[in-house]
């Protein structure tokens, strides 16, 4: 008889959605098959949350001790009524929801064809020579680019011409997702939020995807021309393309195609530091000659201190113990760890081997 009481149907659904989503995520291309859920449950989540004025994934992290400290305080008030048998049947059925969320939200997007034989891109195995002639590519694009914009000399950041203010920026990042109007992409514009300053940063991310709720979330430090590719990778997120190295081609790549000088010099600026971290790494001397394309010396000298800097900069405690467990994510989901996100390099290859 107490199977079938109301507490006790609520679990077996949770458990069986948490085992039959876990099957789904089996299966390499079950995203493509079930593309669908994915994108209902992105609208849904994406819009509600697009609806709420503030970060609903900050009030979440800020909710977090409070929530732990109830959960604790319960637990030893109440000891002799929750047995441990029932704390961990609600612990789990909580962890479960997490994981359906996650699962339909941003695991389904991992389990779709890439996004380069969607564009009809040649696929072969990149060789170093490849990403030189996709360097090239890219180094021209910002030499162009970087005659039409000015640029701080202290910082990555952008100094913004005139009338180039945040919003300005992320509204052409939205225009030109419309502009390329790619089919393989679901057609979301969900607006961003601003996190405090710092507190993505400090976990080595500068915007993020929050998994419960599809919303877009960017460090509040992130400001003026730095946003263009940020917002537009995670954009790409709540669009179904989940594999960050592809994100990071096509958010690159639609900044570049833009048609906005500055947005094209954002998009060129973030790939050619790729191409170059990567050169820099794999061989030195065809990394410097690539170097020299750059026309504008001051520019040049610095691309070469940010890629040193790159190569030698270690993270932080928090970003090693974060990178940690994201690695791990990224694993679990069938991508090649946290290096993914450089292998956008191959995107560029593929992509100039056909220009
Ligand atoms: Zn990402």
């Amino acid at each position: 008889m107490k199977l079938f009481c109301k507490k006790n149907i609520a679990y077996t659904v949770i458990f069986s959605l948490a085992a039959l989503v876990f099957v789904l995520l089996c299966f390499p291309k079950s995203g493509e098959t079930f593309e669908f859920l994915n994108r209902f449950f992105i609208l849904v989540f994406g819009s509600v949350s697009a609806f709420i004025p503030f970060s609903v994934m900050t009030l979440l992290i800020c909710l977090i001790p409070l929530f732990l400290a109830f959960v604790v305080w319960r637990f030893i008030v109440n000891k002799r009524r929750y047995s441990l048998k029932r704390f961990f049947l609600r612990g789990g059925a909580v962890l479960c929801v997490i994981f359906v969320l996650f699962g339909l939200i941003l695991g389904l997007g991992y389990r779709r064809e890439s996004i380069y034989a969607k564009m009809d891109l040649p696929d072969f195995e990149v060789a170093d020579g490849d990403v030189v002639v996709a360097a090239d590519f890219l180094i021209d694009t910002l030499n162009d680019a970087a005659l039409k914009v000015e640029f701080s000399d202290e910082s990555r950041a952008l100094v913004l011409p005139d009338g180039y203010d945040e919003q300005k920026i992320a509204s052409l990042v939205y225009e030109a997702f419309d502009k390329q109007n790619f089919d393989f992409l679901y057609g979301f514009d969900f607006r961003y939020k601003k996190t405090f300053s710092g507190l993505l940063e400090v976990l080595g991310f500068d915007g993020v995807v929050f998994p419960l709720t599809a919303e877009i979330n960017i460090d509040g430090n992130v400001s003026g021309g730095n946003i263009c590719v940020l917002l537009a990778h995670e954009l790409l997120h709540v669009n179904g393309v989940l594999n960050e190295g592809e994100a990071n081609f096509l958010s690159q790549y639609i900044c570049i195609f833009s048609g906005d000088p500055v947005l094209s010099y954002c998009g060129a600026y973030s790939a050619v530091m790729s191409a170059l971290d990567y050169l820099y790494i794999t061989d030195y001397k065809l990394y410097y000659d690539t170097l020299q394309n750059i026309s504008d010396p001051y520019l040049r000298m610095r691309f070469d201190y940010y890629v040193r800097l790159n190569a030698n900069t270690q993270p932080s405690f928090f970003t090693k113990v974060a990178n940690f467990f994201y690695d791990i994510y990224l694993k679990l989901n069938f991508m090649s760890g946290a290096e993914v996100y450089s292998e956008n390099v191959f995107g560029w290859a593929r992509f100039a081997s056909n220009i």
